[in-house]
């Protein structure tokens, strides 16, 4: 495995991560630190009315990436794949690649993991276009204690965030999306000053402004859309996870996904397009599944009130309708087929 980063680390942020892509960490023997998530809370943002709380079942964790990473890299280690780190590919040839340094190194398969703007993608759709979503996200992490275990998405016109905690429960992961029409580079690299995520979040409710005022350093993304890419493989070459696929954060779908490409492809790596034929369906849908996730979260005027009332009166009667809509993608078993 190669690796640019001098060290397997993540700046401190979360993943839920869905039975689909639980079932591919249990297979590969892989147990990050997690707390068992209990609910998707959906809020008003604005008033902290409750609108819908959808239970979830069993196998829905809260993990923090790095405790994931960790997790990976020693079970990775344990069966033997050597992990260089500090190696950044410069380029992709026919039957090699390049490092940084000018080194060569021959390969005689590829797999591309390298995420949304990685050399890989690059080299197996350079035509391929991104579009800007017209929304930015904004990451970090804040101290708190005892928080429930649970996502909590609050919504607002042009806007929502979410919150869960991480670890012990002594650490709440905030994920906060506004749209707006001007863009920041994509990646996470782009500090911001949290005055900004006070700013946009200032007309939301009382116990999110306090959360907010307590954040010390954040992090910005504009969130692209690049669609599925066009094709997976070239030659040697075949991408996976957000290479192939970058997912918009809002169905926290994107590693869940690429922990499935993985253990897929590592069965038929000597046949990639038939792997490609059969996953791309799912992977499209998933990606559908989450854009539309966003328009619903961001409702304003009269579908705002349309849309929060027929969620308060789910909520009374059949909580767990939305999610049992989703049950193709949580309940699929790609270790099993
Ligand atoms: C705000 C936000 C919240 C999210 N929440 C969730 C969630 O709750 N659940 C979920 O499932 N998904 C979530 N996602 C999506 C998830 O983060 C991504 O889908 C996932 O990280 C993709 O993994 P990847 O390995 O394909 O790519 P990446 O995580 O981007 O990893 C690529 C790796 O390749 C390395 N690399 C890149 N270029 C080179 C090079 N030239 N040479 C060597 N190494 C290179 C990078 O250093 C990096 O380590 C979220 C995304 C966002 C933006």
């Amino acid at each position: 495995m190669i690796e640019q980063a001098p060290a397997l680390t993540e700046v401190g942020a979360g993943l839920q991560i869905a039975p689909n892509g639980g079932r591919v960490l249990d297979a590969l023997g892989v147990a990050p630190r997690a707390l068992a998530s209990r609910a998707v809370h959906l809020i008003d943002g604005s008033t902290g009315r409750n609108l819908i709380r959808m239970p979830l079942g069993e196998g829905f964790r809260l993990v923090h990436r790095a405790d994931l990473i960790d997790a990976l890299a020693a079970r990775a280690r344990e069966v033997g794949v050597a992990i260089r780190l500090g190696r950044r590919v410069a380029a992709i040839g026919v039957d090699h690649i390049t490092f940084e340094d000018g080194a060569l190194h021959p390969v005689k398969r590829l797999v591309g993991a390298d995420g949304v703007r990685g050399v890989a993608r690059e080299y197996v759709a350079p035509d391929h276009a991104s579009r800007y979503t017209g929304q930015v996200a904004w990451r970090t992490i804040v101290p708190v204690e005892n928080w429930p275990a649970e996502a909590q998405v609050h919504v607002g016109a042009g806007r929502h965030l979410v919150l869960y905690p991480l670890r012990d429960g002594s650490a709440l992961n905030v994920v906060a999306v506004e749209e707006r029409s001007d863009w920041v580079v994509e990646g996470w690299s782009t500090e911001d000053d949290p005055e900004n995520l006070r700013a946009a979040f200032a007309r939301f409710d009382v116990p999110i402004r306090e959360i907010l005022a307590r954040v010390e350093w954040v992090n910005l993304w504009g969130l692209m859309d690049h669609g599925v890419t066009p094709q997976w493989s070239r030659g040697a070459v075949t991408l996976i996870g957000d290479a192939a696929h970058p997912t918009l954060p809002f169905l926290a779908q994107g590693a869940n996904l690429a922990l499935e490409d993985a253990w897929t492809l590592a069965a038929s790596l000597d046949e990639p397009a038939r792997w490609e034929a059969v996953r791309r369906p799912r992977v499209t849908r998933a990606l559908r599944a989450a854009a539309s996730n966003a328009r619903n979260y961001h409702l304003s005027g009269v579908s705002r009130v349309v849309g929060h009332s027929a969620l308060r009166a789910m909520n009374r009667v059949a909580p767990d309708v939305p999610l049992r809509g989703l049950r193709w993608l949580y309940d699929a078993d790609v270790t099993g087929d």
